[in-house]
């Protein structure tokens, strides 16, 4: 990027959501630049998630989460399809004990009101799925599936940069200043410049309130607080008893700690809850702690009584970027626009935790058209 470029769109950061914008702007014919502080695509949240394609079942009705994640999902597996993104429809049960009959049917409910198919099972028909279960009803989702989020992102850039979008790799932003006709974004890096757009979207993960609040001119008061919540997994040694994700009901601030698969059918476990005091994205240590594994056996053995003694590896963590903290009830993606930031051109993500690699495209979808009202809609939001 040359020195005091005028731009058009600048996306900041380049994990799947950001990627999913920069394509869907540029093939809605804007110019558009991405900015990431890192050497490469998806080295943020993105690069530690689970890879699973979820159904939309958990989400309040009508929230972000709940439309964009079914709209999102709908367009994702249609995406992989057409780009040979490495996937598979694998499918989900949600198990229960018989003392949580009333959580499974609230995520039944939930499920219904948002046009998604859940069947429900008894233990033995859950059983004749997967016979290692102990569980005395479940919920089966045929549409919860996997994916190579990695080929994803690659899938994403290229089309991106097929439809003239523009890279920039070790492009940290470091601060700006927002007038109501264009944006200055200031970035460090080996040669600090400047650069100015007529938007700029903040797509920058669990750092994207703080981006926010280091852009002058913005109203700071609607920029949310950033929490952060790590999940660790362990990888199970040996073959997976499994074929299908299982999943227990909920627990507070994740969705409690259960087995998913990857494309090579290797099993893990996780995420698990861990919440952070980091005050910077910078402070977070990664490494999964070993002895975190005995909540771990604990947890599993509710519904799957036969795993092994010393079977579980500590495996890798990720750290969900959340707007609220311990305690408070789920929050929603949060979408901001110029008129919430007090400035032309500022449209800001924040707080897009799972389901947001499910979402990413609906995600897109749902912007594009913000910033572009006349954008091909390529989601049924
Ligand atoms: C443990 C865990 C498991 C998950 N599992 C699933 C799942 O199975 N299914 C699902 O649908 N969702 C899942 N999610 C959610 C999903 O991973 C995220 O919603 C999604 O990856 C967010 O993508 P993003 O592009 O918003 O953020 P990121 O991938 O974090 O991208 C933001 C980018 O911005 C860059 N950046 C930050 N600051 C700056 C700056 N100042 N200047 C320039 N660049 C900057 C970062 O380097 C990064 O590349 C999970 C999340 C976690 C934490």
């Amino acid at each position: 990027m040359s020195s005091a470029a005028d731009l058009d769109v600048v996306v900041i950061g380049a994990g799947v959501v950001g990627l999913a914008l920069a394509r869907a702007l540029a093939l809605a014919g804007r110019d558009v630049t991405v900015v990431e502080r890192e050497n490469a695509v998806g080295c943020g949240v993105s690069a530690r998630s689970s890879e699973v394609i979820h159904a939309g079942i958990y989400y309040a009705p009508g929230s972000l989460k709940a439309r964009l994640c079914v709209a999102g999902r709908r367009a994702l597996y249609a995406y992989c399809e057409s780009h040979s993104v490495p996937h598979q429809r694998c499918g989900k049960l949600i198990v229960a004990q018989a003392a949580q009959a009333e959580n499974l049917g609230s995520i039944a409910a939930r499920a219904q009101a948002a046009g998604v198919e859940l069947i429900r099972l008894n233990g033995s028909q859950a059983r004749e799925l997967e016979p290692e279960l102990s569980c005395a009803l479940a919920l089966h989702s045929p549409h919860t599936g996997i994916v190579d989020s990695h080929a994803l992102m690659l899938a994403l850039q290229g089309d991106a940069e097929t439809a003239g979008a523009v890279f920039a790799f070790n492009t940290p932003v470091i601060g700006g200043r927002a007038s109501d006709e264009r944006v200055t974004l200031a970035f460090g890096g080996a040669e600090p410049v400047e650069a100015s757009a007529r938007v700029v979207v903040i797509a920058a993960g669990l750092s994207a309130p703080r981006v926010a609040a280091s852009i002058t001119g913005l109203s700071h008061g609607a920029i949310p607080r950033a929490f952060f919540a790590k999940g660790s997994y362990f990888t199970l040694g040996g073959r997976a008893p499994f074929s299908r994700l299982v999943y227990p009901v909920p627990q507070a601030g994740g969705l409690g700690v259960h087995l998913t698969l990857d494309l090579a059918g290797r099993a893990r476990f996780g995420p698990d809850v861990e919440w952070l005091n980091a005050a910077h994205e910078s402070e977070i240590d990664y490494r999964v702690d070993p002895a975190r594994a005995n909540a771990f056996y604990a947890a599993i053995r509710d519904y799957w009584p036969g795993l092994p003694d010393g079977a579980l590896e500590p495996a890798y963590a990720g750290v969900r970027p959340k707007i609220v903290g311990p305690g408070a009830p789920d929050a929603d993606f949060l979408v901001l626009g110029p008129q919430e930031h007090g400035a032309g051109g500022v449209f800001g993500l924040y707080g897009v935790e799972s389901p947001g690699l499910t979402s990413a495209l609906a995600i897109a979808d749902h912007l594009a058209r913000m910033i572009e009202p006349g954008a091909e809609r390529i989601c049924d939001v």
